[in-house]
C-alpha cells in the first residue's frame, strides 16, 4: 500500500492548516524531552518567532539506561498541549506504550513511532487503527526494506497519515553518533508515496554539521528536516550534548534556508 507502484501522487500529512509533503519542506524544532512548562514554553515562543509551525517533544522517552530520566509521561503531553494552543504550533511526541495510542490524540498532532519501537508491531498495529498521523523513525539497525514494512503495517489497518523519518544507523563509523543514510531519501521518495524526513539531530549527534546535514537531506528531495533545541542544553536531562540553544537554532535556520532549499 505504501508503494508508489500502487499510488503515484505523493501522501500530504494534514495538521489543519499546516501540511507536510507534497514539495514545500518543514522544519521541525523542539527539545529532546518536555522537562517542565517553562522549558517548553521558552522553546515554544523562539520557535514561533522564527516561524516555525510544528514542534516536538519527548513525554515518554525509550532510554538506553533504566537509570536515565524516563520522561514526565502524560504531564509531558498536557504541558505540549498547553503551550502548543497559547503559540498555534502543532506537536509531535513519542508513545510507547499501544494503550496510549487512542488518548495521545487528546493531546498531540502527530504521534511519533521511536527507532527503537519500529519493529513492536502491536505499538504499529495501534498506530494503524487511529486517525492520528504518525512519524516513524527507521530502527537503529533497519534495512530499508524493513523499515517500509514497518510503515506497511500502520497503513494496512486504515492509517494513511504516515511519514518516514531516517534518524541515522549503526555502522562502524564513531565520528557521529549514527551515520545518516541520505542515499535513504531519495529511495524512500521513489519507492513510497510517503512524506520522508530527515532528523539531523539523533543522527549525527554533533551540533557543528547540523546545517550541512540539513541540506544535503533536503537537495536529496526531504519533505522536512527534525532538530532538538533546548533552552540550556548544557542542563537537558537528555541528549544534552546534541541539541541547539535557542541563539544556535537562528543560525541554524537561518544557513539552511539561505540555501533556498526551504
Ligand atoms: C527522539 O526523537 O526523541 C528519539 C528518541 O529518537 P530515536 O527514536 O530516533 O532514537
Ligand atoms: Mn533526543
Amino acid at each position: 500500500l505504501v508503494s508508489r507502484k500502487k499510488k503515484q501522487e505523493d501522501t500530504l500529512i494534514s495538521l489543519g492548516d499546516v501540511t507536510i509533503g507534497g514539495g514545500s519542506p518543514i522544519m521541525i524544532a523542539g527539545p529532546c524531552s518536555v522537562e517542565s512548562y517553562e522549558q517548553v514554553r521558552t522553546v515554544a515562543a523562539a520557535l514561533k518567532e522564527a516561524g516555525i509551525t510544528v514542534m516536538r517533544g519527548g513525554a515518554f522517552k525509550p532510554r538506553t539506561s533504566p537509570y536515565d530520566f524516563q520522561g514526565l509521561g502524560i504531564e509531558g503531553l498536557k504541558i505540549l498541549k498547553e503551550v502548543a494552543a497559547e503559540f498555534g504550533l502543532k506537536t509531535i511526541s513519542e508513545i510507547v506504550d499501544p494503550a496510549h495510542i487512542e488518548l495521545a490524540s487528546d493531546y498531540i498532532d502527530v504521534i511519533q513511532i521511536g527507532a527503537r519501537n519500529m519493529q513492536n508491531f502491536e505499538l504499529l498495529k495501534a498506530a494503524g487503527d487511529v486517525k492520528t498521523p504518525i512519524l516513524l523513525k527507521r530502527g537503529l539497525a533497519a534495512t530499508l526494506d524493513e523499515f517500509v514494512h514497518a510503515a506497511e503495517y500502520i497503513v494496512s489497518r486504515g492509517n494513511t497519515q504516515v511519514m518516514l523519518i531516517e534518524r541515522g544507523i549503526r555502522t562502524y563509523e564513531k565520528a557521529t553518533r549514527n551515520t545518516l543514510d541520505i542515499s535513504a531519501v531519495p529511495i524512500l521518495k521513489q519507492e513510497t508515496h510517503l512524506p520522508v524526513l530527515v532528523d539531523v539531530t539523533h543522527s549525527t549527534g554533533r551540533k557543528d554539521i547540523l546545517a550541512p546535514c540539513a541540506k544535503a537531506a533536503l537537495a536529496a528531495g526531504a519533505d522536512g528536516v527534525m532538530v532538538e533545541v533546548h533552552p540550556d542544553p548544557a542542563t537537558a536531562l537528555s541528549d544534552a550534548a546534541q541539541q541547539l540553544n535557542i541563539p544556535q537554532f537562528h543560525d541554524f535556520y537561518a544557513e539552511v534556508k539561505k540555501s533556498g532549499l526551504m
